[in-house]
């Protein structure tokens, strides 16, 4: 077993663990009662945790919530189309202008 992340709040770390399930990840959150103790101990040690069965998943497991972290942060932010040089909404997925799909940096 081994830690993957930890979030302030209990609906993003639940979006995680569904993500890895979703995979075929098996994962489980600590912590999940946080709110009851908070008071007792510093508010940053009682944060919900998501922690992964498996170590060999680790490295998967992270990429797969960095992804959902950059998603989170800029779920908007325009992008440049690759074939026609059209300016679009972060929110299109394809080209508004052409109609080719959003190339994603990986
Ligand atoms: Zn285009």
């Amino acid at each position: 077993m081994k830690k993957l992340t930890s979030a302030d709040s209990l609906v993003t770390i639940n979006h995680y663990k569904n993500l890895l399930v979703a995979e075929g990840i098996p994962a489980f959150l600590k912590n999940e009662h946080f709110g009851s103790i908070m008071g007792e101990v510093p508010f940053q040690e009682v944060w919900p945790e998501l922690w992964i069965e498996n170590d060999l998943d680790y490295d998967r497991a992270l990429q797969l919530i960095d992804a959902a972290k950059l998603a989170e942060e800029s779920p908007s932010a325009p992008w440049k189309c690759s074939q026609c040089g059209e300016e679009n909404e972060g929110q299109f997925a394809a080209c508004w202008n052409c109609g080719v799909a959003q190339e994603v940096d990986v």
